[in-house]
């Protein structure tokens, strides 16, 4: 019987030039190397040219996961609202009334919003597909022997991956190395419990992929260790690519305002029903013929209905969205844009969102003595010194011991790239400070030749390698204080012998490290015979050696963006898996921490019940040692307290955190796949600067709709008002139908789209967040909108009978009516731009959308007046210079009322709109 590996030597042929492995390939049952053979590769990885050689060959790295929405299906969705469908309605009964000129002008009105609708739409989900773009997974390569990051599309069979927890595996991979590997596997299989990973040869026929253990697959997740790998299938090839059931329709989520607009537009449209028939009965009452009362209804009612609203709350988003990607904040959910805006609470990492990731070991406490490192950044420049003078490693047992260790128990890359360098900063300051000290770390790697090595993960604090050296097999470990200190039970004195630990010595120590800001990591090590590392030799019985404390810049606009949030009335907490001490040295430079620098860490958080919780919450700013379940708990309570919470988040274990916030905030540079995943936002700085302007942004987004809601709703509150008291006092109706529809589209066709592109107001931060519970129409807004719709009414039939008065011709007195109401609303759009600023401290052009659409709808209006065929659809006449003058004169007074409202506002000191 054919051993696996006989059947899988079988089942491929070797390849060679141009030919491309088949797919039965049983890569499990196959050892590494032979793997390795097979797609002629090797650990070191290919070449550029032959990479670039077989994505030719093999296509890109991708499985088609979404199905995209076809360009009819957002066109017809245009139509889907209730404000449209009464809009249709009308044409229908307009037409069956025989007016088809009327019925035709609702068409366009239909047209337009569909039209307008579609091309925002259309734009909006091109946006949000260069968004995703942006966001496209990234995977660490192995090429020309060297580790850099790609596009995972780009890799190929043969490519040797580097994979760490948090990541979501690429492709199809063999392992050909593994450290503490765990994968969870359930988008295949649908266990969600990790499974261990290793490179030993499986056996066994058509195993199913879970128990392939030496595989990983594409769409699965790292959940522990390392592992360095062969990419043995891509794209649809893969396990995943092959499971057609992952191919999801892209869903449009409606956002919180989305809904709340839905709910306004049904409301709206009940008032305008119930007007309707006021106008009904009112005109019968008149004794007015009634196809006339029933057309001018209709009108009345499409003139009145706030139809553009959805299209420019969509408008509104999407610009939102593009405006946060500018400030570097990508959204990858629509309702965070509106959310972001109400944020009372931002729970911040430290390491490289407050600070700039960026280590340099400025102390080392060796041998019960306290050394200085000069130099700055990632730069070799640099000296030891102790008390003032320079140190010497090479006669310093403890010192260089320190070095040494700091080197050895590490994961980067031990070559010392002045730029760019390439791991995990906090590992590289440490060969940096060993080069300082004369100790060239790849050398000092190249003669320790590491058995093994325990990654490090967060929840522990702590990694450990296993080396051969010139004094034979050594553990060396590094990691938090705490966690060194309690598994040594000896240390290293200045002499370099081995002495009974001195505990509080070292905490004293750390101690004064931290408390300077520094993140303080120890080192130890001991003698050890073993293959592999346990967890239980990791356990007991270490030297400890030394300390290096590493300095971690605080980022200038952190402090800013700190203070701007404080004025912003949201409050900053720093949640943080480094020491409490350091985090308080941080905390200061941030402002964070109040006079006390109170502190709690994360153990004697877990201590305290929810009550105690909540109200330590209230005060304290800084949380150490925060593992990630503390998170998920503070996020938590937070949120039963009802503060809207805004947490960041890099680990695997973040996700939850991230999923419960309710803007989960992730990393775009040093994050991991699956907290980017579980995220509503990533920063594509990783800095905390950039949430404080998302929440601008998202401010602007909310101020915008309130914008445009008055806007619009100014007209539908004037028209009834106007057309009722006509109706009221007994005169003819100062607009025929049509041309009650065409203010419609003159006043609000472009305008309301326009005043969505209204650029952010200075201030937004200065303001306290907008409760999360506040509608866009406030109480307030109402007050205005009546204010608006009287003045507007009023200056409209006063125009109307002073005309119709003096020239005694009811054609010349509706078209100067109808002017009057379109000049009225060019006007009022100005004083919509802010809705608590005077319109002279707005810069005049800003929004070169709203003066363009202003310009367009006046020479549209033009049109209407003077070309004849449009004169007989919409019954007007050219209007004479004096009656311009009159017209525009009366329009200003809505500036000057908008003016004295905001003035009046302002010293109600109420809040705004
Ligand atoms: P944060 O990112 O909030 O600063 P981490 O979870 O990264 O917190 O680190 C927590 C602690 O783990 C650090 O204070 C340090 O003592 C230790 N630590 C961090 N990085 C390493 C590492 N690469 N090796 C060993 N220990 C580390
Ligand atoms: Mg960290």
């Amino acid at each position: 019987m054919p051993s696996p590996t006989d059947r899988a030597v079988s089942a491929a042929p070797p390849e060679s030039g141009g030919a491309a492995v088949r797919d039965e390939t049983v890569w499990y049952a196959i050892p590494a190397e032979e793997a390795l053979n097979r797609l002629d590769s090797a650990r070191e990885g290919l070449s550029d040219e032959e990479a670039r050689a077989r994505l030719e060959r093999h296509g890109p790295n991708e499985i088609e996961t979404e199905r995209t929405t076809p360009w009819w299906a957002i066109a017809l969705r245009q139509f889907q609202d209730p404000l449209i469908y009464i809009l249709m309605v009308a044409a229908v009964v307009t037409l069956l009334l025989d007016h088809p000129i009327d019925a035709a002008v609702i068409a366009v009105v239909l047209v337009l919003n569909a039209v307008i609708g579609f091309i925002q739409e259309y734009r909006a989900r091109e946006a949000m597909s260069a968004l995703r773009e942006m966001s496209a997974p990234k995977a660490e390569v192995v090429r020309q022997g060297r580790a850099r990051e790609i596009e995972s599309r780009e890799l190929v069979p043969g490519d040797i991956v580097l994979v760490a927890s948090g990541a979501r595996v690429p492709a199809d991979l063999r392992l050909v190395d593994a450290r503490e590997l765990e994968a969870e596997e359930a988008a295949l299989t649908g266990e969600s419990h990790p499974v261990r990973k290793t490179i030993d040869l499986v056996e066994g026929e058509h195993l199913v992929p879970g128990d392939q253990r030496n595989m990983l697959f594409g769409g699965t997740i790292i959940t522990r260790g390392r592992g360095r790998a062969l990419v043995v299938r891509t794209g649809d090839r893969t396990e995943v690519g092959k499971i057609a059931s992952t191919m999801r329709e892209m869903v449009a989520v409606e956002t919180p305002l989305q809904r709340q607009v839905h709910t306004l537009g049904r409301r709206i449209g009940a008032v305008i029903l119930g007007l309707s028939v006021v106008v009904v009965a009112i005109g019968l009452w008149r004794g007015m013929p009634i196809d006339e009362i029933l057309v001018a209804t209709v009108a009345l009612a499409v003139a009145t209905l706030p139809e553009g609203l959805p299209v420019v709350l969509t408008v509104t988003l999407a610009i939102g969205v593009r405006r946060m990607a500018r400030r570097k904040a990508i959204i990858r959910s629509l309702p965070a844009v509106e959310t972001l805006g109400s944020t009372t609470v931002i729970g911040s990492d430290k390491t490289g969102t407050l600070t700039r990731n960026e280590m340099m070991v400025r102390a080392i406490w060796a041998g019960g003595r306290r050394y200085e490192v000069s130099g700055s950044g990632y730069s070799l420049d640099g000296e030891i010194s102790v008390d003032g003078a320079p140190a010497s490693p090479e006669t310093d047992d403890a010192l260089r011991e320190t070095l040494l260790a700091g080197a050895l128990a590490n994961e980067a890359e031990p070559t010392v790239p002045e730029q760019a360098p390439r791991g995990d900063p906090t590992e590289v300051a440490l060969h940096v400070a060993a080069a300082k000290g004369g100790i060239d770390p790849a050398e000092a790697r190249a003669r320790h030749r590491e058995r093994d090595l325990i990654p490090f993960e967060s929840e522990r604090r702590m990694m450990a390698t296993l080396v051969d050296g010139d004094g034979g097999r050594r553990l060396y470990i590094k990691g938090a204080p705490e966690a060194v200190l309690e598994r040594s039970d000896r240390q290293l004195g200045a002499d370099g012998s081995e002495e009974p630990l001195d505990a509080d010595a070292i905490r004293d120590a750390a101690h004064t490290l931290a408390g300077e800001g520094l993140r303080v990591l120890a080192m130890a090590t001991r003698p050890m015979d073993a293959e592999r590392i346990d967890d239980s030799d990791l356990e007991s019985g270490l030297v400890l050696v030394g300390l290096q404390g590493m300095e971690d810049p605080v980022r200038p606009e952190a402090v800013e963006a700190v203070g701007a949030a404080h004025r912003a009335g949201i409050r900053v907490l720093m949640l943080t898996g480094d020491h409490v001490d350091t985090a308080r040295a941080i905390g200061r430079q941030l402002g964070l921490g109040g006079d006390r620098q109170e502190a709690i860490e994360g153990q004697a958080l877990q201590q305290l019940g929810d009550d105690e919780l909540d109200s330590r919450l209230a005060e304290v700013d800084i949380f150490a040692r925060v593992a990630p379940e503390h998170k998920l708990r503070i996020v938590n309570r937070l949120k039963a307290g009802g503060e809207i919470v805004a947490v960041t988040g890099d680990g695997v274990n973040d996700a939850p955190a991230l999923r419960s916030a309710h803007i989960g905030v992730a990393m775009g540079k040093s994050g991991t796949d699956v907290a980017r995943e579980a995220s509503d936002m990533v920063l594509a700085d990783d800095n905390f600067a950039t949430i404080t302007a998302a929440v601008e942004e998202g401010r602007v987004v909310f101020a915008n709709v309130r914008k445009v809601t008055f806007f619009l709703l100014s007209t539908g509150v004037a028209m009834p008002i106007t057309i009722i008291t006509a109706l009221v006092l007994g005169w003819p109706l100062p607009f025929v139908a049509a041309q009650i529809l065409w203010i419609n589209v003159a006043t609000n066709g472009l305008q309301d789209v326009a005043l969505a592109f209204e650029p952010g107001e200075p201030g937004q931060l200065d303001r306290p967040p907008r409760p999360a519970r506040e509608g866009i129409v406030t109480l307030r807004l109402l007050e205005r909108l009546g204010l608006v719709g009287l003045l507007l009414a009023t200056g409209t039939l006063a125009m109307f009978w002073w005309t119709l008065e003096r020239t005694g011709d009811l054609v010349i007195a509706q078209s100067a009516a109808l002017t009057q109401m379109v000049v009225f609303q060019f006007f009022h759009v100005f004083n919509c731009r802010s809705l608590d600023r005077s319109i002279f401290g707005i810069p005049p052009f800003a929004n070169r959308f709203l003066f363009l659409s202003l310009v367009l709808a006046w020479l549209a209006h033009l049109a209407v007046l003077h070309i004849g065929f449009l004169q007989t659809v919409f019954r007007t006449v050219p209007l004479s210079a004096r009656q311009w003058g009159e017209i525009v004169l009366v329009g200003s007074l809505v500036i000057v009322g908008g003016e004295i409202d905001k003035w009046w506002n302002r010293r109600r000191h109420r809040g705004i709109g």
